[in-house]
């Protein structure tokens, strides 16, 4: 073990919470502030985020968009049947989230526009705030978050906060009283103790570990598809060793849906979410309305019950060819034209994700479900689109189009996933608590490690972007609590 090095507030993860914590720490009163980051890079999957949700913020004023505080934080309690969340940390973050747009601005120089580049959900405010160069003349080219990161550390350096890259945290040191005074870093293959006055837990989800995922998730298995870095749940080991205590559920960020073997391929995605195509299952039956996919972060919830969790999305080719000739019609699909049939013809060229086929039978033969099955499925599809009236699951009628002009389509797809949230028990401080109900002295949470925000699913249909959003805000939070901590320690 290495001598020791000193900080008033270590903070462990560089991704969406971690530089926000740092450098809240520093407003918050804290000299010498460490950030402490596995990777040899800064940002986590903060890297791949591209905007986070926030009201009451100069932008939506500016573009007459009223998202109040109030009702964001009564329609998100009421969609979580207030179950799992604790509602003093859904309206702290709600209530600071349009502040903290203001802040990372003046803290990167960067600005941020509520962006509707992408389609989402339909009847909802723009909530989105995605960061922006302004240009000249009131134009603007949008910026990934990565880029806010970046920003974030040079003026954490520049305030002489410290990084340490490639640098892994293994444990956190304890004193008698309970109270955190330390952590024990792993660097250049050697560990080395930082005593500090408060330490900042930030090390994102647990979804790269398939023991806690099985534990947390009855459905999960590796085949969820989705890109991401794998976390490991570093932090939440940390915490329950310093005697946190942890929630008995989680929560898993899902996003409808995935289809394809590369993880960053969106191609076919979109076409598997059109609210009038028409899914089957792996026996060749309907399961669901089709136009749950909707909502992005719920909508893949229908394939957990089917065979495999795959789903097939049908489509007759008057159906590819009105999306090639007018667009996706929802959600999250890029604004840009859509080139299905081009996607389609390539997919079908390796026969994994997708097929073409003069008849029924022989998609059938693809999916593997009986022939008289997906005939009869497609059969009864079709007497509900001459009818106008989904007997089966009452899917809106405006999305009834029925399967009449070959050569038909199929393509595979399954539920996708983004991060996971949980199951740190915090306050709305960001206060790490422990099994007795009270904080463990010194010990902050934020990110997608830390409960009480998220209930059985991710609200997106609400607070699409709280991910990012509640990282950062949680992040800020748990920084300006942690230097207020160590400057009133060392005024005592
Ligand atoms: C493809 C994709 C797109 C997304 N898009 C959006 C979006 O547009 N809007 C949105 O709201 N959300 C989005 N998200 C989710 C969002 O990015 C995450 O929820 C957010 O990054 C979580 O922040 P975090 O700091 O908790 O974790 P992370 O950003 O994952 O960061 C955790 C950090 O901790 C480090 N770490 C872990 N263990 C240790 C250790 N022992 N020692 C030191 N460091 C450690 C990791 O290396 C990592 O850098 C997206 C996610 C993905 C995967």
């Amino acid at each position: 073990m290495q001598p020791s090095t000193t900080a008033d507030v270590v903070v462990i993860g560089g991704g969406g919470a971690g530089p926000a914590a740092a450098l809240a720490a520093q407003d918050g009163g804290a000299h010498r502030v460490l950030l402490v980051e596995e990777r040899a890079k800064l940002g986590g999957n903060a890297v791949f985020a591209t905007g986070l949700w926030a009201c009451e913020t100069r932008q939506q004023r500016e573009a007459i968009v009223d998202v109040s505080a109030d009702e964001a934080f009564r329609t998100a309690m009421e969609w979580h049947h207030h179950e799992r969340v604790d509602p003093r940390i859904l309206r702290t973050v709600i209530n600071k989230s349009g502040d903290t747009i203001a802040w990372l601005t003046e803290k990167t120089g960067i600005d941020f526009v509520i962006s509707v580049e992408y389609k989402m959900s339909y009847g909802h405010a723009p909530t989105w705030h995605v960061p922006a160069r302004i240009e000249e003349h009131h134009g603007h080219s949008l910026l990934k978050f990565s880029q806010v990161v970046r920003s974030l550390a040079e003026t954490f350096e520049a305030a002489g906060g410290e990084i340490w890259t490639g640098a892994k945290a293994v444990a956190l040191r304890t004193g008698e009283d309970g109270a955190v005074t330390g952590v024990v870093v792993e660097r250049d293959g050697r560990e080395e103790v930082v005593e500090a006055g408060a330490v900042v837990l930030a090390t994102g989800g647990f979804h790269g570990n398939p023991e806690l995922m099985e534990k947390y998730f009855y459905f999960y298995d590796d085949t969820i598809g989705g890109f991401r870095i794998p976390m490991a749940g570093d932090g939440i080991r940390m915490a329950a060793e310093a005697g946190v205590r942890l929630e008995p559920h989680a929560t898993l960020i899902k996003e409808t849906c995935s289809s394809s073997e590369k993880p960053n391929e969106y191609s076919l995605g979109p076409a598997t979410r059109q609210p009038d195509t028409v899914w089957v299952n792996r026996l060749g039956r309907r399961f669901s309305d089709e136009s749950v996919a909707i909502h992005l972060q719920t909508g893949s919830n229908p394939l957990l019950r089917q065979p495999g969790m795959t789903g097939f999305a049908l489509y007759d080719d008057a159906m590819v060819r009105g999306v090639d000739d007018d667009g996706w019609l929802l959600p999250r699909a890029p604004l840009r034209p859509a080139h299905l049939r081009k996607h389609l013809e390539s997919a079908a060229a390796t026969g994994d994700w997708a097929v073409a086929a003069g008849t029924w039978a022989e998609v059938a033969a693809w999916i593997g479900a009986p022939a008289e099955a997906l005939e009869r499925t497609v059969a009864d599809y079709n007497e509900h689109c001459a009818r106008g009236y989904d007997a089966e699951f009452v899917k809106d009628r405006r999305y009834l189009r029925p399967l009449l002009e070959p050569p038909f389509h199929a393509i595979k797809f399954g539920p996708m996933m983004i991060d996971t949230v949980g199951p740190v028990r915090v306050d709305e401080r960001m206060h790490a608590i422990g099994e007795d109900y009270t904080p463990v002295p010194g010990l902050y949470a934020a990110g997608s490690l830390a409960s009480g925000w998220q209930g059985t699913d991710y609200c997106g249909q609400h607070l699409f972007g709280m991910a990012l959003g509640f990282a950062v805000n949680s992040g800020r939070i748990a920084g300006e609590q942690a230097g207020r901590h160590v400057a009133e320690a060392s005024r005592a």
